[in-house]
């Protein structure tokens, strides 16, 4: 029996609710998308429960569950994942933040001088600033035993923080409120923390980062002369999204499949690096609504000679819903679609492999949030069933043939029309009792 390749394509936020402004359709349902809806017309279709159903995702964790690692298990939080995705050497059991340049003022309270956030992105300071003051940051922590402080530069006002150590827990909260004109929290061990006596340890040592920045960046040459200039000085870091760096079971073992990555962005490739996926961009992408769809399809085409599984991340849907731009959500679609042909012609027509397409979570474009609504998925394999659904969208997908799946159960309907599912009960390899190997370990007589 031969088994079949997949191509994963996932839409970033590109599922919706009915928008007032569209007439009380969803941009997917307002688009024109000839070639979605005929992958919905051959193929299955249903709707994806990315976490729990209701539960917003991000999409970091909504990528894992779509790989089928369950993040209830295997997230490990945002600032690992960031710090894989920028190539940032983090060794295992590390504790890995993101964080911002920001701007605070002091104020005082009743146990003393308490900092309150006055621009998150501090005037969004340029890369070369932020870099230099970024680079003042030599934090050496004396009192606490072989603890090791990186900060690094990310692009602008962005940065990783990695601390090395025994001992650490990502079970803290930020130290960033998240909202100007609130006070910069005292990082804290969350009270469900696996290991509370780890997560107050490492706790305290962010909150002696986040003091000493502030002591460090607030006299810094550069953030004088930014004041002299009537800019909002860099004066702090505000660590957020902890996460203790691991190494998990890579994909290709997991699920027998040899796996590439097209993606432009350091979150998506963060996730795929963590997983072992081989990692491509291709030069002509942006990652935002002006980007080259065309070029990765075209990747996906030629990468699909190679390997066994092709996952392609684009992500424009996404920001012109977090931009509010319902009608820019819906020309980002239109493009998506228009250059879906390529893996209409190549891969659809053409080969014999599995194509699913669907959205790691949806977007509202008229909140501008992610919501826990399940957004929308479509199957084709040559030989699948077909449903009677003939667009693509959140409402024609309602009444698909796959109903209600959840995400982390995507990779096993997707082995299972590839040929590849082993049949339950069956142990033929020591390695894997889900996909069918080729690999044998031969008995010698
Ligand atoms: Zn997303
Ligand atoms: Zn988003």
């Amino acid at each position: 029996m031969d088994v079949r390749k997949i191509v994963l394509i996932v839409c970033d936020g590109m599922s919706d609710r009915a928008v007032k402004s569209l007439g009380g359709r969803t941009p997917l349902e307002y688009a024109e998308t000839p070639n979605l809806d005929k992958l919905a017309e051959i193929g299955c279709t249903g709707v994806l429960d990315i976490l729990n159903p209701g539960v917003p995702p991000g999409s970091d964790s909504a990528h894992l569950a779509l790989f089928g690692y369950d993040p209830e298990r295997y997230y490990p939080g945002r600032g690992a994942i960031e710090a894989l995705g920028a190539n940032i050497p983090v060794s295992e059991g590390s504790l890995a933040c993101r964080f911002n340049l920001s701007t605070v003022a002091e104020k005082n309270i009743s146990g003393g001088v308490s900092l309150i956030v006055k621009d998150r992105r501090a005037g969004r300071v340029s890369s070369e600033e932020a870099e230099k003051l970024i680079k003042s940051l030599q934090i050496e922590l004396n009192n606490f035993n072989n603890v090791k402080v990186k900060v690094i530069p990310n692009v602008e006002h962005r940065g990783i923080l990695v601390v090395e150590g025994d001992g650490l827990s990502g079970d803290i909260t930020d130290s960033d409120p998240h909202e100007v004109e609130s006070c910069v929290n005292r990082c804290e061990p969350l009270s469900n923390a696996h290991d509370f006596k780890a997560a107050e340890y490492t706790a305290e040592i962010i909150n002696e980062i986040v003091k000493t920045s502030y002591r460090i960046l607030k006299n810094h040459e550069i953030n004088k002369l930014r004041v002299e200039k009537g800019l909002p000085a860099a004066n702090i870091i505000l660590p957020r999204g902890a996460g203790i760096v691991r190494r998990v079971e890579p994909f290709t073992k997991v699920w027998g499949l040899k796996a590439a990555c097209i993606a432009k962005l350091a979150l998506y490739r963060g996730v795929a690096r963590y997983i072992g996926m081989d990692v491509y961009d291709v030069p002509e992408a942006t990652g935002t609504v002006n980007t080259n769809v065309e070029a990765k399809f075209r990747k996906a085409v030629e990468l699909l000679k190679e390997y066994d599984f092709v996952f392609v991340h684009i992500k424009g849907a996404d920001s012109a819903s977090h931009d509010k731009k319902p009608l820019e959500k819906v020309k980002m679609i239109e493009r998506i679609d228009s250059a879906f042909k390529i893996i209409m012609e190549n891969v659809v027509y053409e080969g014999d492999a599995v194509v699913a397409v669907t959205s790691d979570h949806s977007t509202s474009s008229e909140l501008g949030i992610h919501i826990g609504d399940p957004p929308a998925l479509a199957v084709y394999a040559p030989d699948i069933v077909s449903d009677n659904v003939k667009h693509f969208n959140e409402r024609a997908v309602l009444n698909g043939g796959l109903g209600r799946v959840k995400a982390v159960d995507l990779m096993r309907i997707l082995l299972n029309y590839a040929c590849r599912s082993l049949e339950y009960g069956l142990k033929p390899s020591r390695e894997s009792r889900i996909y069918r190997s080729t690999e044998c370990s031969p008995l010698v007589i």
